[in-house]
């Protein structure tokens, strides 16, 4: 979508630090970290959210879930811990309307998530 702006860095148009890509997804750093780590995975076809999802997208689901677990590992989280989160909505605090999974690390988290 030409006003989507994670469309934007999927399609190289706008700037990101990319830690990772493959055919179906992109991984980059989040623009304002609310961790020492915070990288956003994202599928390169558009989806709003994940409410917009359905058992017929469990292939590109599996594979932002999977680059993420990579990607935390490449990051020397695997030991440590992390966080994957998925925002929907409003009430769900979901800002960017492009489906992505946070991966978040490098320090202790709390619960409940604000
Ligand atoms: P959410 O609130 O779950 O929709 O998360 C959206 C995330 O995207 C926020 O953590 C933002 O800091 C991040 N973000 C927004 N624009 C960019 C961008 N251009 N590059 C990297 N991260 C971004």
């Amino acid at each position: 979508m030409a006003d989507c702006v994670f469309c934007g860095i999927a399609e190289g148009r706008i700037p990101a630090t990319t830690v990772r890509q493959d055919r179906d997804t992109v991984a980059f750093r989040d623009l304002n970290p609310q961790a020492p780590t915070h990288i956003l995975v994202i599928p390169r076809r558009h989806i709003a959210s994940v409410a917009d999802t359905d058992r017929s997208d469990t292939g590109v689901l599996g594979a932002v879930l999977a680059v993420a677990v990579e990607v935390a590992a490449a990051e020397g989280l695997d030991q440590s811990g992390y966080r994957l989160v998925i925002n929907h909505g409003a009430d769900g605090g979901q800002s960017v309307g492009h489906l992505h999974v946070h991966l978040l690390g490098g320090r202790p988290m709390t619960w409940p998530p604000g």
